[in-house]
């Protein structure tokens, strides 16, 4: 075991971020040491990279520096002395939130929206590193045949699978729209096919991006930013004239919550997982929500373990194919190339994914059959 480690850390509250050496974690008796293969840029650390008001509030200055990343899969390398489910060489990924087993919402089975919850690479250092150290409560123990290209997206993954069925499950042969065209509406198009979706409309922005949704299954591409198409019209033509069954809000824009209630059947879901730049946004309550017998449902992370569980059978199966989300590797040194392509607009990216180790990130090109 090397004494120090890469590692991209969050220095200073401004944009960027160093790639720094500095020592190898050390960590309480009940977490793990892991040897990171894998890991990915998500929104959240798009945030922090650009260090704007979110992050401002959410870690603040005081707390830099601090190792970004939270999306990960990789070797368990070390154990500390009072765990007992994981073990070395086990290949992991982390569900990122780490949950407090006192809170409330804990005990009663809901381990993502705990009180004292705290954030992989948000409330701690997190995964952009050679290695990185996690509670054995959190760790995911990965299917070997799933590439840690893939391992690593899981957990955004996991917020499209829990989005796409909700609390019941109950989604087969219905009707879904999906309004964002960001990663995890991508995700979520792949999931809602392979889960029986009888229609899946959705509403983007970005050519780039509804490419790869009508690769991973969308049957209707609806633009957000053009008006050639009338889309709650288009919405209720193709739909019996009654709107679809579910909605999955991930846009978190004013027209996205307007279109989105205006497209819902009257009994339908209304799945909430954009995240509003507006405090305060409008709602038609009365003929969105009361009269119309909506029922909503808020998304904040994805229910532990259950998404895991199952889309690790989907992905070693073979039946779900997320692979077109991914549409940038790199070493980890190159991590500014990764924030650059996520923060480009028109959006030409889903999913970065970073790789520590060379050998590894020429393993990956390999698979996926890039130079
Ligand atoms: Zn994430």
């Amino acid at each position: 075991m090397p004494d120090t480690m890469k590692a991209v850390v969050k220095t200073k509250p401004k944009l960027g971020a160093e790639l720094q050496r500095k020592p190898i974690p050390t960590y309480p008796p009940d977490w793990v040491l892991v040897k990171v293969r894998a890991t990915s840029i998500c929104g959240t650390d798009v945030h922090i990279y650009k260090w704007d008001d979110w992050s401002d509030k959410r870690i603040g200055a005081k707390n830099l520096p601090q190792t970004l990343g939270h999306e990960v899969a990789g070797d368990v390398v070390e154990v500390g002395a009072h765990c007992k489910r994981i073990k070395v060489d086990d290949y992991i990924s982390a569900e990122t939130h780490i949950y407090n087993p006192g809170d409330l919402n804990a005990m009663l089975g809901q381990l993502h929206i705990g009180d004292h919850m705290q954030i992989l690479g948000v409330d701690c250092d997190g995964a952009f590193a050679e290695y990185f150290a996690v509670p054995e409560s959190v760790c995911w123990v990965n299917d070997k045949s799933i590439p840690p290209e893939i391992a690593t997206i899981q957990e955004p993954l996991g917020n499209a699978t829990y989005t796409v069925l909700g609390e019941d499950s109950d989604v087969a042969g219905k009707t879904m729209v999906i309004i964002g065209d960001g990663p995890i509406a991508l995700f979520a198009v792949g999931v809602a096919r392979v889960c029986g979706l009888a229609k899946i409309f959705i509403i983007g922005k970005y050519d780039f991006n509804m490419n790869i949704a009508k690769k991973l299954g969308a049957d209707h591409l609806l633009y957000a930013n053009k008006d050639d198409v009338n889309r709650i019209q288009y919405i209720r033509d193709h739909t019996g004239g009654s709107g679809a069954d579910i909605v999955l809000e991930m846009a978190g824009s004013q027209q996205a919550l307007d279109e989105g209630f205006q497209v819902l059947r009257k009994g339908g879901r209304f799945s909430a997982f954009g995240v509003s730049a507006d405090p305060k946004p409008a709602i038609d309550y009365n003929n969105g929500i009361v009269f119309k017998g909506a029922q909503i449902h808020g998304i904040s992370g994805r229910r532990m373990f259950d998404t895991w569980y199952r889309n690790r059978n989907l992905l070693a199966s073979g039946r779900l194919d997320i692979s077109p989300v991914i549409t940038h590797m790199f070493k980890l040194e190159d991590y500014k190339a990764g924030f650059d392509e996520m923060m480009t607009r028109p959006r030409h990216s889903a999913k970065c994914v970073l790789f520590p180790s060379s050998e590894e990130f020429e393993a990956a090109k390999k698979r996926r059959g890039v130079k």
